[in-house]
């Protein structure tokens, strides 16, 4: 992708564990690349469609004088999240703070810490089948788009289905969302739990009645196989509930453990629910 490029931008502020680098300050240098589409601009030649340099640049200056942090990981996390946030065109960046007169006693050039942040996409399975279903589904939407690190909120169309799973229970509501967020899958994961949790969600019965249930299915490409976490959701090609307002949503996008896309699941999900109609037919002479 395109990139903004800021070099040895020199800030005087006040990081460090020693109390004399928290009342002293020093100076820190900010190297920063910054990933965004730049052909809008280029083509246009219109500074709206890009990211103004300048502006990064007194942001960064800004946010390094007025925070005091121990570490320079911390300052380094804290403005990149920052930075993402506040410039909406940057979709991730490289960002590297040097201490040049870090209080180390030796001979040496420069001392640094450098990241890499960004938003990622996630698709996510959203469900009820109790109480009042639809008011569960659009209380949490509402939190979900108010969350600040979540951005880009789409939704499907919420579908009426029958329970899956064997348990005797009321019909679902369910839908898939789409989103961009600067959370972590981990963070993705509490945030949700906290929504079912207010929802007044109790763990009885797997599979069982729930106010609401909010799954990952896809975050970006990345595959996690623990126990609290398994992305890509490793159920979705066998559920029509969930392939099919994804499909909506991403069609074209494919699981990175099997290599299909969420359209091709699903075709084979009805090829395979059609066969076995079929076979039902058979069987009872029909
Ligand atoms: P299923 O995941 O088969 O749809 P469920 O949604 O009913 O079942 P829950 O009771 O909501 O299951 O969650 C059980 C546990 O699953 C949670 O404690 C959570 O840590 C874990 N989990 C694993 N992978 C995921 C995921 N991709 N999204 C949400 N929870 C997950
Ligand atoms: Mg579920
Ligand atoms: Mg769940």
């Amino acid at each position: 992708m395109d990139q903004i490029k800021i070099e040895n931008l020199e800030v005087y502020a006040a990081h460090g564990v020693f109390a004399e680098e928290a009342r002293e300050g020093q100076i820190f240098l900010i190297d920063a690349v910054l990933y965004t589409d730049l052909r809008p601009a280029g083509v246009s030649d219109e500074l709206a469609l890009s990211t103004h340099y300048g502006e990064v640049c007194q942001f960064m200056d800004q946010y390094m004088r007025e925070h005091t942090f121990l570490l320079i990981e911390a300052a380094a996390e804290h403005l990149a999240k920052e930075l993402l946030m506040h410039f909406p065109l940057v979709e991730s960046l490289g960002l590297e703070i040097k201490k040049p007169h870090a209080p180390i006693g030796l001979p040496f050039s420069s001392v640094s810490v450098r990241i890499e942040r960004g938003w990622k996409q996630a698709y996510l399975g959203i469900g009820s089948n109790m109480g009042n279903k639809q008011k569960f589904l659009d209380r949490a939407l509402l939190e979900i788009r108010k969350h600040p690190e979540i951005k880009n909120v789409r939704c499907s169309e919420i579908i009426t289905t029958e329970p899956y799973g064997g348990v005797e229970q009321d019909n679902f509501l369910n839908g898939a969302i789409e989103l961009k967020t600067l959370l972590t899958p981990y963070g993705l994961l509490e945030f949700l739990q906290r929504l079912e949790r207010q929802a007044g969600r109790e763990r009885k019965v797997h599979w069982g009645p729930r106010t609401l249930d909010l799954d990952i299915l896809f975050y970006q490409d990345f595959v996690s196989n623990d126990v609290r976490l398994i992305v890509p959701h490793p159920d979705m090609a066998n559920r029509r509930f969930v392939l099919e307002p994804l499909n909506e949503l991403c069609p074209w996008h494919y699981n990175p453990v099997t290599g299909k896309s969420v359209r091709q699941m699903l075709l084979e999900l009805e090829k395979k629910e059609e066969s076995h109609g079929q076979k039902k037919e058979e069987d009872t002479g029909l």
